[in-house]
């Protein structure tokens, strides 16, 4: 194939039919990819979340296209209605702001189109999470996103017993009026581990912190957040790097549970291996 038969190429030819997943700024419009505000000029129908939001965008570019609402709880016939369309036309894919499909509408679009057979092409852009992580100094050679941090304590433990251990930095969308709740949840279950805020990402009020999730609540709790934000937590420290004496973490918990509740207990809060410490809290169990 040459490059010029990659569609979204501009060639000065209409844009071939097909599906066209468009990012778009999470905030300075300058963030607009040349290709992106091409696409949005040369196609036929553009699918979004809301029609107020993309129309502004769109008036931005000087361009006035069909918009079609659209979110992954549409009916069939919506998603029927696209890909009919994107048989005989270009569809830009959009979501309100960002990448499409990240914690955004999309996902289901983009199965229906491929089992479809239906060409399908994706134009890279801003996403929150990328920008934030980059901006954090935390460790970006493994990273997890994890969509948006859960509202309920139960369900935050949950996400944190189950990714805590990973050796990656976690990556969530979060929102001001949780942040230090959610702060609050990260402080209790991995005290430890470094945290960083990212808020109003590429806008005139940016910033990023970084510190223990205790540093940050207390920080946020004076300064209540405004706007979007990224909470990122780095990865489990290797013990000996925190100065732990896991033993002594390991007797102190299984003089008061069983050695797998005492390794589950250690691994939680140190974001350490499970099954590791389950066999050392053996080993100092027996005579
Ligand atoms: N698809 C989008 C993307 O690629 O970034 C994310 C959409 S999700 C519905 C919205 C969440 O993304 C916000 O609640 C916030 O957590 C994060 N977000 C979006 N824009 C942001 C910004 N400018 N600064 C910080 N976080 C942002």
């Amino acid at each position: 194939m040459t490059e010029n038969a990659v569609p979204g190429q501009h060639d000065g030819a209409p844009l071939a039919p097909g599906l066209y997943i468009v990012a778009t700024p999470i905030g300075n419009l300058g963030d607009m990819t040349i290709r992106a505000a091409d696409v949005l000029s040369r196609c036929d129908a553009v699918a979004c979340e809301d029609t107020r939001v993309t129309g502004k965008l769109l008036h931005h570019i000087g361009a006035k296209k069909r918009l079609v609402r659209y979110d992954d709880h549409a009916s069939e016939e919506t998603r029927d209605f696209l890909l009919g369309l994107m048989a005989q036309s270009a569809v830009a894919l959009v979501s309100d702001a960002g990448t499409p499909l990240i914690s955004d509408p999309g996902y289901r679009l983009v199965r229906a189109a491929r089992e479809a057979g239906l060409p399908i092409t994706s134009l890279p852009g801003p996403s929150a999470a990328v920008v934030a992580l980059t901006l954090s100094g935390l460790p970006t050679d493994r990273f997890l996103f994890a969509g948006f941090f859960p509202a309920k304590d139960k369900a935050r433990a949950d996400v944190l017993a189950e990714l805590g251990a990973v050796a990656a930095t976690l990556v969530f969308y979060e929102t001001g009026p949780r942040l230090v709740s959610a702060l609050g949840a990260i402080a209790a279950i991995c005290p430890e581990r470094e945290v960083s805020v990212a808020r109003e990402l590429t806008k005139k009020f940016e910033e990023c912190r970084t510190g223990t999730a205790a540093t940050l609540a207390d920080h946020y709790t004076a300064h209540p957040p405004k706007g979007e934000i990224v909470l990122m937590i780095g990865p489990p420290v290797a013990a000996a790097a925190q100065d732990i004496d896991i033993d002594a973490a390991l007797r102190a918990e299984m003089a008061q549970r069983k050695p797998s509740q005492a390794a589950a207990h250690v691994a939680k809060t140190h974001g350490l291996d499970r099954k590791a410490l389950y066999a050392r809290a053996m080993e100092l169990k027996s005579p």
